[in-house]
């Protein structure tokens, strides 16, 4: 057959191949490139975001292909699952695992052997025993599929040290057996790492535009971080979206936040019973859970194409675990939102966990979370900066971000530009961002001096600017393209041609400066104390305090005793109408509400509906941790009468600690009977000169308290007892 109709005719059979198994009429992007180049044996790499249709590349040639092909595969889940989809598709897949039984290890061996067994998916920790090299060596192989590939790469996210012995093993099943390597992210360093790696310099690379248009990418501040969540969420009510957090507990506090504010949420992570877990998997799956809250352990190998919104809770550890997560957000094409709550504290604390580790993971691990932290500084375009950390160039704004839509002002960055510029020429190429930006302020130290960069023309003609200006500016450069990172020396930059063409021909080039989040949340918070001064509305405040004093009077009680003033505020601010909106007011809580809340509650309804006023009980935070265990533990050993001191030792606190515990208590409106205790430390008469203070006073503030009674005659603690005493006996 003549070669070109040959080529038609092969054409036709994938097609067809597609079409009849997998139920496809048209291959996606550069899957049919790929495709034809493993059946062809060559050696292929794959770079695909995910969600593209990366499993298609070797699944479909291992029809195709006389013999077994084997895939190497990280995660024993994902194996499972691969292999299910496969089979219902009627493919004849297995996996090799600890999972088997002997038997059913012994079956999948003979399958394979006897050549009816497709694809064979095994981990490599398998791939190193002799046994299995030596069943491999009696089958026929088409080629050697390795996904996630990303996990040979020290310089990567997700390193593996056994990915590093996969070439040997390949080498031992015989000459010339083709590779397919597959990744859905790789920054250029790691790329050439793995091809270097598996000794696949030849290998065809088909690198796959990371840019998902559809994604909007957002980063925020970590400030009233709990309030902001619940209005983005309620935002999208009703669509499906995932919440990550990195670790359980704040998983689990995290969704039963979510849950006491009517949000149907639930929790995912590994410690949960497997049951629950899949359960809850399911519940979002099939819509019956709008959020997931979870570790990062939650997603992979999920297929939910409808994901509206993906909110990183906490700060990622790498722009590679960032990029794959909001990757599950709009997988349909359609709408996606991606947000992210940054704080520095996050990237110390990642920073500590890593500290335990071997030291090149150890480092690598910290410039991960530099880059990170870079990209969360940032007040360039957020698609630049992403697509440009997995090279690929994108020299205009999207359009479409936080950065692209509330741009910060831009300055003339010309001459420094060029400074930056002629200080990376100056030191030939050799060095990192810091020691450029030293270099330009005039610093000395014993790097500078050792190569003598003190002596060089541009030394100290930068000293205008701090380290951070110059930081951002030559990470701009390097956006610019002015300079490049040296992929061989991490951490380097070099100027590139574009550069030298700037040094020849400088020209107007505008900058922005970070974000300086530490103002930022400031200036909001300055904000919010203004509008809470006025914030209140005074007249209702007035009449509040009114009805307070009327009906102090009325049970013979100091008006404070009801509510205190900045809990009127409070209502005045954000006019609850009903019991359990009011029992959310700081101050009051469900026993005070109940108690004296009614006339409260009917004068704010009136004083609504005849102003016309929106009330904002949306904005409202219900707070999860009211009844957190450490207070039941205590309500509870108090009703056995317990010894305080013996309550404080059992629970790790201190009686300061407890004290607060138990005001705590007792001001979200519990009774407490502390009498059996305080009978021991205080005598009737003390009691009574105490009890009748609070009655007579304006406040219950304890240095009030203790400088009217003296401190030679009371402790603070006696007083504070007292306090908790009277409030749980005449307020709750
Ligand atoms: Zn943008």
């Amino acid at each position: 057959m003549p070669a070109v109709k040959q080529a038609v005719q092969q054409e036709a059979d994938l097609k067809g191949k597609l079409k009849e198994v997998f139920g496809y009429g048209q291959f996606r992007g550069t899957q049919e490139a790929i495709i034809q180049n493993v059946i062809e044996g060559k050696n292929t790499f794959v770079i695909m975001p995910t969600g593209a249709g990366k499993s298609l590349c070797y699944q479909l040639p291992a029809l195709v292909l006389p013999g077994t092909a084997i895939v190497i595969s990280p995660l024993i889940a994902l194996m499972k699952n691969q292999v299910d989809q496969l089979n219902a598709f009627g493919v004849n897949a297995a996996f090799l695992n600890s999972t088997l039984s002997k038997a059913e290890t012994n079956r999948v061996k003979k399958d394979v052997i006897s050549g009816e067994i497709r694809l064979l998916y095994v981990a490599p920790e398998s791939l190193t025993k002799d046994e299995t090299i030596d069943f491999l060596n009696k089958a026929t192989i088409s080629f050697v599929a390795i996904d996630e590939a990303h996990c040979i790469s020290e310089w990567g996210h997700d390193f593996r040290p056994e990915y590093r012995k996969i070439r040997g093993i390949i080498d031992n099943l015989g000459t010339n057996v083709p590779i397919i390597a597959l990744t859905a992210t790789a920054t250029p360093k790691v790329q050439l790492d793995i091809q270097k790696n598996l000794q696949m310099d030849d290998a065809s690379v088909f690198k796959t535009s990371f840019n998902r248009t559809n994604l909007y990418y957002e980063v925020r501040p970590k400030h009233n971080t709990k309030k902001s969540l619940i209005q983005y969420v309620k935002q999208h009510k009703g669509k499906a979206g995932i919440v990550y957090c990195l670790s359980r507990k704040k998983v689990e506090e995290i969704a039963e936040l979510l849950k006491v504010n009517d949000v149907r949420a639930l929790p995912y992570h590994a410690g949960l019973d497997p049951h629950v877990r899949m359960a809850n998997q399911d519940a979002f799956l099939n819509e019956d859970a709008d959020v997931i809250v979870a570790t990062i352990a939650f997603g992979m190998g999920i297929d939910k194409p409808d994901v509206r919104f993906v909110v990183h809770y906490d700060t990622p550890k790498s722009i590679e675990g960032y990029y794959q997560e909001t990757g599950r957000g709009g997988r349909d094409g359609l709408e996606g939102n991606c947000l992210m709550f940054y704080s520095y504290d996050d990237i110390v604390k990642l920073e500590k966990f890593n500290k335990d580790k071997p030291v090149t993971e150890r480092d690598n691990g910290k410039l991960l979370l530099q880059e990170m932290a870079n990209y969360a500084d940032s007040a360039v375009c957020r698609r630049r900066q992403l697509l440009h950390y997995f090279g690929e160039v994108f020299d205009k704004d999207c359009g479409f971000c936080d950065n692209c839509r509330h741009p910060k002002e831009r300055f003339e960055a010309k001459e420094e530009v060029l400074l930056a510029l002629k200080a990376v020429v100056q030191t030939e190429d050799r060095f990192g961002l810091d020691h450029i930006g030293t270099v330009l302020m005039g610093m000395k130290n014993a790097h500078v001096e050792s190569y003598g960069h003190n002596k060089l023309p541009v030394y100290g003609q930068g000293k205008d600017h701090d380290a951070a200006f110059w930081y951002s500016l030559l990470r701009q450069a390097l956006l610019n393209g002015f300079l490049q990172k040296d992929i061989e020396s991490f951490g380097v930059v070099k100027i590139s041609a574009k550069g030298l063409d700037f040094i020849e021909n400088p020209h107007s080039i505008k900058l922005t400066k970070d974000h300086n989040y530490e103002q930022e949340v400031q200036e909001e918070e300055e904000k919010e104390e203004v509008q809470q001064a006025a914030g209140h509305d005074e007249t209702l405040f007035e009449m509040l305090k009114s009805l307070r004093k009327k009906m102090a009077k009325e049970k013979n009680l100091p008006p404070y005793v009801l509510f205190q003033d900045p809990s009127l505020k409070e209502m005045a601010t954000t006019f609850p109408t009903k019991m359990d909106e009011l029992a959310h007011v700081g101050g009051v809580g469900q026993g005070k509400a109940s108690k004296f809340g009614t006339s409260f509650l009917n004068m704010i309804k009136k004083y609504v509906e005849d102003n016309d006023i929106e009330t904002a009980s949306d904005v409202v935070v219900k707070s999860a941790v009211n009844k957190s265990k450490i207070k039941i533990y205590i309500i509870q050993q108090i009703d056995k009468k317990m010894d305080l001191e013996e309550i404080a030792n059992s629970k790790g606190l201190d009686m300061r600690e407890l004290m607060e515990e138990i005001e705590h208590i007792c001001y979200s409106g519990t009774k407490l009977n502390l009498d059996y205790y305080i009978n021991n430390v205080l005598d009737d008469e003390r009691q009574e000169e105490i009890y009748d203070y609070f009655m007579q006073s304006n406040t219950d503030n304890i240095a009030v308290a203790l400088k009217e009674l003296g401190t030679d005659d009371y402790t603070e603690e006696d007083l504070r007892l007292m306090r908790i005493k009277f409030l749980s006996e005449v307020a709750n």
